[in-house]
C-alpha cells in the first residue's frame, strides 16, 4: 500500500530555561494511505508535539517528515501552509474555532483560502453532515462543547483532506457526544478513504483503529500491527 506519511529519525528538542529538552527522540514509522492509527501514551510523552510535526504545523529539529511524498523540512512556512491546506485536516482538543466568526463562517475559512467556488452552500452542506445546519449562524460561545467539536470537524473535512489528524478529539466531550464525533471520523475514513491519525487517552477508541503506536518519554514503546496499517 502507498504510504502517505514517512517519519525518519525525527527528534524535537526545545530550548527551555537555557537547557535543551529532548521531547521526541529518533522516531520512525510509516503510515499507509487510508489507514486508521491511534497514538497513545502518558501525558507529557510527546504525542501532541509528534502530531504537530506530522501535520506540518511545526518543524522537526532533526530527521525527515514526508507527507504525500513531500519532504516538509525543506519547505518554508508558507510552503508548509500550502501543503496543509491541500492535504491535511486538523482537529484540536479545545476546538480552536475563531470566536468572532459564526459556525458557518468558521467552516468557510479553509474553503476561502483554497479559492473554492460556492463556498457558502458547501459550508452549509458540511454543517448539515455533522447535524448542525440549524446552528450555522451561532457563534462558538453560543454552542456546546460537542457542537463546537462538530463545527471543527466540518471545518477539518472541508478541504477533503487526504489525512486527518485529531488531538484528543473526544477529550472534552461526554460519552454520547464522543460516539457521534467518533462515528463521523470513521465514516470519513470509510467513505472518502481519509487516513486518520488520532491522539487519544481513550483505549476503547484506540482499539477501534487498525494500529496503535504507544509513545513514552518521547520514544516509541510499541507499535501494534505496523504491517497492517
Ligand atoms: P503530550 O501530548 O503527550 O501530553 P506534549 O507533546 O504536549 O505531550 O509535550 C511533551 C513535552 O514537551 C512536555 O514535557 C512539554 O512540557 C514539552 N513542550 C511542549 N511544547 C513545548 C514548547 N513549546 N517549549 C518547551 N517545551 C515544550
Amino acid at each position: 500500500m502507498e504510504s502517505i506519511l514517512n517519519i525518519r529519525n525525527v527528534s524535537k528538542i526545545y530550548q527551555s530555561a537555557g537547557r535543551e529538552l529532548t521531547v521526541l527522540d529518533q522516531i520512525n514509522f510509516s503510515i499507509s494511505a487510508g489507514s486508521t492509527v491511534a497514538i497513545t501514551g502518558p501525558s507529557g510523552s510527546g504525542k501532541t508535539t509528534l502530531l504537530g510535526l506530522c501535520a506540518g504545523l511545526d518543524r522537526a529539529s532533526t530527521g525527515t517528515v514526508e507527507l504525500k511524498g513531500i519532504a516538509l523540512e525543506n519547505l518554508s512556512e508558507n510552503e508548509r501552509a500550502a501543503v496543509r491546506n491541500q492535504y491535511v485536516g486538523f482537529i484540536f482538543q479545545n476546538f480552536q474555532l475563531l470566536p468572532t466568526l459564526t459556525a458557518l463562517e468558521n467552516v468557510m475559512v479553509p474553503l476561502e483560502l483554497r479559492g473554492a467556488k460556492n463556498i457558502k452552500a458547501h459550508a452549509l452542506e458540511l454543517l448539515d453532515k455533522v447535524g448542525l445546519a440549524d446552528r450555522a449562524h451561532h457563534y462558538p460561545v453560543q454552542l456546546s462543547g460537542g457542537e463546537q467539536q462538530r463545527v471543527s470537524l466540518a471545518r477539518a473535512f472541508s478541504n477533503q483532506p487526504a489525512i486527518l489528524f485529531a488531538d484528543e478529539p473526544t477529550g472534552n466531550l461526554d460519552a454520547e457526544t464522543s460516539e457521534k464525533v467518533i462515528k463521523l471520523l470513521f465514516d470519513l475514513n470509510k467513505d472518502a478513504g481519509t487516513t486518520l491519525i488520532i491522539v487519544t487517552h481513550d483505549l476503547e477508541l484506540a482499539a477501534r483503529t487498525a494500529r496503535t503506536i504507544k509513545i513514552k518519554g518521547g520514544a516509541i514503546l510499541s507499535d501494534e500491527n505496523p504491517a497492517y496499517a
